[in-house]
């Protein structure tokens, strides 16, 4: 199965970082009327992850033309296996998009990367990525454990 991609409502904010850290095509947007959405999600074949019972009785939804997954939960954690089950999403961060505007990132060598990161990452850190986008730089810090954990609870409980 192609890789899902996705839209997300305004509703489920926190979803979209966290659809990214996994590598994840996860489109959103603060704010964004119905139509909008639904006119992305069929642009650019994405499911839409909306809590909004409202949203799912629009036309192009209700006659399947779109596609939509009604999240269950409020709480991130719940609303995460939920996808990763339903989804069968994989859970391996390789740095592959960026978390604040979803544009792919690219790797870069070290001799790159000098200068543009503060000097104990270029010093520490073996693998090095870039937003093709926004240019914002990537590594896998100490927040990376704080990940990997999350991953794990999602993930594999
Ligand atoms: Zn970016």
């Amino acid at each position: 199965m192609k890789k899902p991609k996705f839209v997300i409502d305004q509703m489920c904010g926190r979803l979209a970082k966290w659809l990214r850290l996994m590598g994840y095509d996860a489109a959103y947007f603060r704010k964004i009327e119905d139509v909008e959405l639904v006119n992305i999600a069929r642009r650019e074949n994405r499911v839409i992850l909306t809590r909004d019972t409202g949203l799912i009785k629009r036309s192009p939804i209700a006659n399947g033309s779109v596609k939509v997954l009604l999240v269950d939960s409020e709480k991130l954690d719940k609303q995460l296996k939920q996808l990763v089950k339903y989804f069968n999403l994989k859970c391996n961060n390789d740095l592959k998009r960026c978390v604040e505007c979803n544009s792919e990132l690219e790797k870069i060598s070290k001799s790159e990367a000098k200068d543009k990161v503060p000097l104990y990452v270029y010093e520490t850190q073996k693998i090095l990525s870039r937003c093709t986008s926004c240019g914002r730089h990537y590594w896998r810090g100490t927040h990376w454990e704080n990940i990997r954990s999350k991953f794990e609870e999602i993930c594999y409980k």
